[in-house]
């Protein structure tokens, strides 16, 4: 696309779990680009005295905070998913804050960028369609993304196949995205496909995947 094209947009960019959203969104950054990211957000937002840590703490109580201050995660996950309620009170109130912070995140690029990107894992799953003109997904075929996660995560095949359950499949995503971005070959086609939606023939440069 043109830079006229480009002007004036909000991008959401999607994917699965180890499906190279990262890869991606690396390389957006270093064309100049911003790009919102979800997870860090909610990292950020879970730090000691920050709101999701607020709302968890009060509910919880003490005994979810390590020594250090910062949460417990090992116990938080135990206690969400032993617990169906407990897992649905979770995602619905972080939901919400995340949500309005992601929004606010949002209203100031939109002040003073023509065009940003904001990476959200479960996009579709928490219905953020609507926010975005257009929506690239990172896709990759199934068997290449447990191998990765494997990979990276040193899993195995059950606990890969697991965090995959927990998430809408590639090809029902597939389906609902309006760019298909297929990292099934090498980290450059990747970065490729990606400047090639840009601009079609934006001068870059692919010196960081080495190494
Ligand atoms: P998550 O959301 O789970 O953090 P992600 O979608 O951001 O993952 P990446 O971290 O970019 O995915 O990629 C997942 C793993 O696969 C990484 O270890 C990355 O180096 C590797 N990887 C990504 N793309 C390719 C590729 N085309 N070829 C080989 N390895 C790749």
């Amino acid at each position: 696309m043109s830079k006229e094209e480009v002007m004036g947009k909000i991008i959401g960019i999607t994917g699965g779990i180890a499906s190279g959203k990262s890869t991606v969104t690396n390389f957006l950054r270093r064309e100049g680009y911003k790009v919102v990211d979800a997870d860090t957000l909610v990292h950020k937002l879970q730090n000691p005295g920050e709101r999701l840590y607020r709302i968890l703490v009060e509910h919880f109580g003490q005994e979810i905070i390590l020594e250090n201050g910062s949460l417990n995660r090992p116990l938080l996950a135990k206690r969400l998913f032993s617990n169906p309620s407990e897992l649905e009170w979770s995602k619905e109130t972080q939901g919400e804050v995340i949500r309005e912070e992601l929004a606010t995140l949002r209203d100031q690029l939109a002040q003073t960028e023509g065009v940003f990107f904001m990476d959200i894992p479960l996009l579709f799953e928490q219905g953020y369609d609507s926010w975005f003109d257009e929506i690239w997904l990172v896709y990759v075929d199934k068997k290449t993304q447990i191998e990765r996660l494997m990979n990276r995560d040193h899993m195995n095949v059950e606990e890969a196949q697991a965090r995959l359950e927990s998430q809408w499949s590639l090809s029902k995503k597939k389906k609902l995205a309006s760019h298909i971005i297929d990292n099934s070959g090498t980290q450059k086609e990747l970065v490729e496909q990606v400047a090639s939606l840009l601009e079609g023939g934006v001068s870059y440069s692919t010196d960081f995947l080495e190494g």
